[in-house]
């Protein structure tokens, strides 16, 4: 088992639907595996699955070598599975190093403000921290950007300093659930950008959902082409675009 992450005939059911059904897949260090297929599709359900915010009907999650199946959303997280949320909340008043800052300890448990006075204790004495959070920030292009309130940035970078918050205390694996909706074009092509550096230069292993087929081609080693909670297809981007079964049911040719 030298995969980081291996899903196995994963399965959730609500009430009568079947959401996702029989879905097995691995993920590697440093790959990048996109998820795509239509709305409804069972994308999400496959995330909330792994992270622990469903609960399978069948199947089963190791995370290098150990099964994730039965945990709690802290305690997969805690294992170092990782996800952004659509409302993350960067703390708008602080600068974008403090809201990397408390990304490195306080990860999923905390209120509000034992994340904050925890993060000013932290930035008195963690000298190593603050160095740590900076060279990040330099990798993904925002170091210019440390000093400034999380809140004058655009959405995008809001964004990006969101992920660069998640991955600060370096988890394995990290979920981004269309992390390039809404924005712009050039927006977007610096987050997909991010997300290689991220595999390639950190090592992380990332599963991306993202409509836009077009960005997920050009950053995914590995795709994953899901319809109606299947799995309909699986390969390098030129294989997936060469794949009947994808261009039938999801590309609609
Ligand atoms: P996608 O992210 O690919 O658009 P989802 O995973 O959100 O698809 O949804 C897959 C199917 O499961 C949809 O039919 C959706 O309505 C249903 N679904 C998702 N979450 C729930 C839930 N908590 N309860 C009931 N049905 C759900
Ligand atoms: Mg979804």
């Amino acid at each position: 088992m030298s995969d980081l992450l291996i899903v196995e005939g994963l399965s959730v059911r609500f009430s009568g639907l079947t959401a996702l059904e029989d879905v097995s897949f691995r993920l590697n260090r440093g790959e990048v595996r996109a998820v795509i297929g239509p709305n409804g599709a069972g994308k999400s359900t496959l995330f909330n699955a792994i992270s622990g915010y469903v609960t399978p009907t069948s199947g089963t999650v190791h995370l290098n070598g150990e099964p994730l199946t039965v945990l709690t959303p802290h305690a997969i997280a805690e294992r170092g599975i990782r996800r952004t949320f659509q409302n993350g909340g960067l703390f708008p008043a602080l600068t974008v190093l403090e809201n990397v800052l408390t990304g490195l300890h306080a990860q999923t448990e905390g209120t509000f403000f034992d994340i904050l006075f925890g993060r000013r204790k932290a930035l008195d004495s963690e000298a190593a921290n603050i160095a740590r959070a900076r060279d990040l920030l330099k990798l993904m292009s925002m170091e210019h950007m440390a000093d400034t309130p999380a809140g004058d940035l655009s959405g995008g970078q809001q964004r990006i300093v969101e992920i660069v918050r998640t991955v600060a205390s370096d988890p394995p694996v990290l979920l981004l659930d269309e992390p390039a909706v809404g924005l712009s074009p050039v927006a977007r092509d610096q987050m997909m950008d991010i997300i290689r550096r991220l595999a390639g230069e950190k090592g992380v292993g990332i599963l991306l959902i993202e409509h836009a087929v077009e960005l997920v081609m050009a950053v995914a080693d590995k795709i994953l082409v899901m319809a109606a909670g299947k799995r309909i297809a699986q390969g390098t981007p030129d294989e997936i675009r060469q794949d009947r079964a994808v261009l039938e049911a999801y590309l609609g040719h």
